[in-house]
């Protein structure tokens, strides 16, 4: 790991009056998971979306896997993956026939079989997107995003609304696709899944990165201030005890 695939240089960008993104700068090293933390209305759509090429910015530079955004977008739309909205996901189709359909926009020839196989799904190929749960919805989402056989993915908030469960379970399915060489760009407003999952974080606030470094040296320079928290940390978690009654295996397969 150390290619940087994609570079951000200054970028902003204005809704009208409004600056959304004011002049972030920051670099995703190849094979990396790198994750866009921050708050509601930080501007981590926006960011992801413009790297994307789904959305103008205002100024500054970005270069994906050297290709540079406003010479060679379509080129970059090749090698990148990204998740369609819900509304793509014809309601009358089965999974399987979804996965056909968007393989034939890419051009792909794709065994849609084994693309379900990849994302625990191939017992629901029969199904229609709107009967399964949230993690299987997830799961088929970045199901979609490996179609074209993408450098780098883009996941927007993919585990939002999950149970424990299903979080951990599509925290190792991106841990999969990464370790298959496929560079991962999440966001997340989940501190503890960033923790666990990214190997660095830039945190977004207000349109501005106020950090960014591995989870580990962040946590390491916050101690090094003399900060500690104000009870001791005990061994476990609510979550913990959650998970060690309920078990990790995904319930999903009931509703
Ligand atoms: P995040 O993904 O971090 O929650 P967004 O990038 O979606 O943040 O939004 C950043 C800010 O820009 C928010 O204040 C949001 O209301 C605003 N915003 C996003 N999209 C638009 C738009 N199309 N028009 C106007 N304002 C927008
Ligand atoms: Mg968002």
């Amino acid at each position: 790991m150390s290619k940087t695939i994609i570079q951000v240089k200054n970028l902003y960008k204005n809704y009208g009056d409004f600056a959304a993104v004011k002049g972030i700068s920051f670099d995703v090293l190849e094979g990396e998971i790198f994750g866009l933390l921050g708050p509601n209305g930080a501007g981590k759509s926006t960011t992801l979306e413009i790297i994307e090429t789904l959305r103008e910015k205002t100024s500054g530079e970005v270069t994906v896997d050297g290709l540079n955004l406003d010479d060679s977008p379509n080129e970059i739309k090749k090698i990148i993956g990204v998740q369609l909205q819900t509304s793509g996901y014809y309601p009358s189709l089965h999974l399987d026939e979804l996965i056909v359909l968007f393989a034939g926009l890419y051009n792909e020839d794709i065994d849609p079989m084994a693309l379900l196989d990849k994302v625990n799904l191939r017992d629901k190929a029969k199904a229609k997107f709107k009967e399964l749960s949230g993690g299987q919805k997830q799961r088929f989402s970045i199901a979609t995003t490996l179609i074209n056989k993408p450098k780098i993915i883009f996941l927007d908030e993919p585990t939002t609304g999950l149970d424990p469960q299903a979080r951990r379970n599509l925290w190792d399915l991106i841990r999969e696709i990464r370790d298959h060489g496929t560079t991962v760009i999440i966001t997340t407003h989940y501190m503890d899944e960033a923790e666990v999952l990214c190997d660095r974080v830039a945190i977004i606030d207000s349109g501005h990165i106020i950090a960014l470094n591995s989870p580990d040296k962040l946590i390491d320079e916050l101690v090094a201030t003399g900060f500690e928290k104000p009870k001791e940390v005990k061994q476990a978690n609510l979550e913990d005890v959650f998970i060690n009654l309920t078990g990790h295996a995904l319930r999903e397969e009931k509703i």
